[in-house]
């Protein structure tokens, strides 16, 4: 089989959401961020693990991942859609019980005439600029909203992943004035925010990329390893060339082996030249340019054939490789293609 074999270990994730839930105290409730597929692997698996090991909070981008997230869960968990009430998205939000974070007066007035009485929660922009009411329109509106009980009060840190940074305070300070005496429930932190301490926890937290094993939570067990299948074996001489434009050049006669995987798959060509892969503890170094659907990568040093070849594994995490990309994990995970098969391990809670 040619299609490369994603492993993803939900035991590893789930000890990643208790860590999580164990930093905070016993009045924080530690929600799951399952947004973008939860970060590529899977949101219907993970978030049906995580609701049985008692997450009853999970956080998405959109509706329509919200719609998904509600069929694997069914009823009871609540789903909060961080871009609020969009036009269009009243019959999903009304029939699945979806939670839109209303970021605007708009959203406000087109929550409350569509689907009175329908549970809602506020975003507010404590200074990210990019959703939520600022200080002075929430002033304005809280008044009216309030009234209709919001599930949830939240913002967002900018910095979170710098904890000596000085926007952390700040945001902190301002999500406090904008919300203090409200009697809602409040929500400032995800991964970062989380491992800045008590101050920042509130009622509830909302951790994404640590339950992916991802930084800025150093201490994640790994959760993902990707095999890439050997698909051929040559030997090429001294001064053969490997792949598009010859950017590779055999300084002595060498051994490579053609992978599969490439940019489709979310493995960036960014990687070109610079990535290793591996065979068990041992590494092979990728050779020439990363092409749509293969890897060339310098075996000379088996002493056998490998069946396949590692890219994130023990000895290359999806940091590591985020790294040699020029990019950060988030990016790395969230690339990784539909056309792995993806093996789940674990997950009995
Ligand atoms: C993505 C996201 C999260 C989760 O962030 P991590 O850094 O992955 O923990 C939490 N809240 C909001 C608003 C987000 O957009």
């Amino acid at each position: 089989m040619a299609t490369a074999s994603l492993r993803i270990d939900l035991d590893a994730i789930l000890s990643n959401w208790r860590a999580m839930d164990a930093l905070t105290g016993t009045t924080t409730e530690t929600g799951a961020v399952v947004k973008a597929d939860s970060y590529g692997l899977g949101a219907a698996r993970i978030a049906r693990m995580l609701a049985r090991a008692g997450c009853r909070k999970f956080f998405v981008a959109c509706t329509e991942e919200g719609a998904a997230v509600r069929q694997a869960l069914g009823e009871g968990p609540e789903i909060f859609i961080f871009s609020g009430h969009m036009a269009g998205d009243t019959e999903m939000i009304g029939d699945l019980g979806l939670t839109p974070m209303l970021n605007s007066l708009d959203q406000v007035t087109r929550h409350f005439e569509s689907l009175p009485g329908a549970p809602f929660g506020i975003q507010l922009d404590t200074g990210m600029n990019r959703l939520g009411f600022e200080p002075a329109e929430w002033q304005a509106v809280a008044p009216i909203v309030l009234g209709s009980h919001p599930k949830l009060i939240m913002s967002h840190l900018a910095c979170s992943d710098e904890p000596a940074h000085e926007m952390n305070r700040y945001q902190l300070d301002t999500f406090r004035k904008m919300t203090n005496g409200m009697n809602v429930p409040r929500s400032l932190s995800a991964t970062g925010g989380i491992l800045l301490g008590r101050d920042y926890h509130f009622d509830v937290t909302r951790p994404g990329i640590a339950l992916y094993g991802g930084m800025p939570f150093e201490a994640a067990q790994r959760v993902v390893t990707l095999s890439l299948p050997v698909i051929q074996v040559r030997d090429v001489q001294a001064g053969e060339t490997v792949g598009y434009s010859n950017t590779w050049t055999a300084e002595e006669d060498a051994r490579i082996a053609t992978v599969s995987g490439g940019y489709a798959d979310g493995l960036m060509r960014t990687l070109s030249s610079k990535a290793t892969l591996w065979h068990g503890n041992v590494p092979c170094p990728l050779v020439g340019r990363i092409s749509m659907d293969l890897i060339t990568v310098d075996i000379s040093h088996l002493g056998e054939v490998p069946k396949s070849l590692d890219i994130l594994g023990p000895h290359q995490t999806v940091d590591d490789l985020a790294d040699v990309a020029g990019t950060i994990g988030y990016e790395i995970l969230t690339s990784l293609g539909n056309r792995y098969t993806r093996h789940y391990v674990g997950g009995s809670v």
